[in-house]
């Protein structure tokens, strides 16, 4: 069965049909789906929605875009949240350089921020990194010490060539419906990534796989996903289904199912 690493059904999208989502969820082959928060409010919708259905995990944090509101209140109630049976990584973390909706110098302090909290909650990052990757490798490398729980990449968008830069991180690589874009051009990354590194994610409502592209994604479209992979590495898809899960479980250790 296939884990969903990351999505966001607390959005208005989807949030309305959310019962329907989660009860189509075996039918398509997904065993579980990780609710990931960008703020404070969406990082307790997680929560509660982990605690609603069995199938769903949280992730929380501030994404970059959020990082010019991050303060201490917040850190603490992080640090609080992230002791939760069902709360398995610190995320969507990291640095945006494309829309730079926080001041740069802001995002890579509240990085590091998170990066503590991990740290001591003693849990996985989950990394969001657009046009910012040597930026974010310099964060990873002076703190490094400290990431001892294991790094993800979300939607992983840069080159096979990067990918080696990461290696000295326990870097685990998240791919999505991205890759399946007709301009993707992503081939060579789909075949770089480790087998032991590898995971599928679909990021909801975001980044719907063609043939869907340009309606709202959801969980069960991460078939795409994995056939994609599964054609690009040549391997069966049922090997693709139990190497990403077998991946899940080492790195979110909290995960049990
Ligand atoms: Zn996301």
């Amino acid at each position: 069965m296939i884990i969903d690493t990351h999505a966001h059904l607390s959005d208005e999208r989807l949030i309305g049909r959310i019962d329907e989502i989660v009860g189509g969820l075996s039918g398509e082959g997904i065993e579980s789906v990780f609710e990931v928060g960008f703020d404070l409010q969406s990082s307790r919708s997680a929560i509660r929605l982990s605690d609603k259905y069995p199938q769903i995990y949280a992730i929380i944090g501030s994404h970059p875009h959020e990082a010019k509101d991050f303060n201490k209140e917040i850190a603490a109630e992080y640090v609080r949240l992230a002791s939760l049976e069902k709360v398995l990584a610190i995320g969507e973390i990291g640095l945006d350089y494309y829309y730079d909706l926080s001041p740069r110098s802001v995002q890579k302090d509240v990085f590091a921020q998170q990066i503590e909290i991990a740290y001591e909650a003693k849990l996985p990052i989950v990394l969001h990194v657009r046009d910012a990757y040597q930026d974010c490798l310099d964060v990873l490398t002076a703190y490094k010490d400290k990431l001892n729980k294991g790094v993800l990449m979300h939607c992983y968008s840069s080159s096979a060539e990067m990918l080696k830069r990461f290696d000295k991180f326990d870097c685990y690589y998240a791919l999505g419906g991205a890759i399946t874009f007709k301009n993707a051009k992503k081939d060579d990354v789909i075949s770089a990534i480790p087998e032991d590194r590898l995971l599928v994610e679909t990021d909801s409502p975001y980044m719907t796989p063609v043939p869907y592209r340009g309606q709202p994604n959801e969980p069960k479209y991460i078939n795409y996903v994995v056939d994609k992979i599964a054609s690009v590495r040549g391997i069966a898809r049922e090997r693709v289904v139990e190497i990403t899960r077998q991946n899940a479980k080492r790195l979110f250790f909290k995960y049990k199912s």
